[in-house]
């Protein structure tokens, strides 16, 4: 199947939109420790990026976890499984989830209620894109940078069967009929 990719979301907006992010965040955090889970591999652009901006005052800490939805095509299966799990507890810590996309809210709801579980002192989610036409599952984003269309979106993390992540705009994948 051929495709195109056309720039929804350039360069310069999203490092508008990153700064405007992380100063939100600077201003719930301040003075306080606040531990990011990094959703990999989509989220680890958007994290790396966003980190830089957390302000000093903030004693940030950073740890990684790989969910899949099983396949490999656009759409998300529905069923989730961890590939990679945290490295370091989450008890008692301030935790602000890392995502690339929330879409149908599938994966993100999953992964809220069991990291709920594990007791952190409190628990929010940041993304840099969220579909909410597209939502099925009930979740509350408390930080978003951009709000995308219902398109299937690539680039700053984002794949197509694993290329693309490293486009720095984010892109629409335009398939021709
Ligand atoms: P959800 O579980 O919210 O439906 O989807 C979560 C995951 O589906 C995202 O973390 C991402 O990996 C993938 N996904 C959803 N929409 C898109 C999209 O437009 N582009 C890409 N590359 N991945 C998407």
């Amino acid at each position: 199947m051929s495709y195109r990719i056309s720039t929804l979301i350039s360069q310069e907006e999203l490092e508008k939109g990153i700064t405007r992010v992380a100063e939100q965040i600077n201003e719930a955090y301040a003075g306080k420790e606040l531990h990011l889970i990094c959703v990999l591999k989509g989220g680890v652009y958007f994290t790396t990026e966003l980190s830089k901006h957390i302000s000093e005052d903030i004693r940030v800490s950073v740890d990684f976890m790989s969910v899949s939805s099983y396949g490999s095509s656009t759409a998300s299966s529905g069923v989730v499984r961890i590939v990679k799990d945290l490295d370091e507890p989450i008890t008692g810590k301030n935790v602000l989830v890392v995502e690339d996309i929330v879409d149908t809210g599938n994966t993100l709801s999953y992964l809220l209620e069991m990291l709920k579980d594990r007791g952190p002192a409190s628990l929010k989610l940041c993304t840099l894109l969220d579909k909410p036409s597209r939502r099925t599952k009930d979740v509350h984003v408390d930080y978003t940078a951009f709000e995308v269309p219902d398109k299937f979106v690539v680039g700053y993390g984002l794949d197509y069967d694993q290329h693309y992540r490293n486009l720095p705009y984010i892109g629409v994948v335009e398939f021709d009929d």
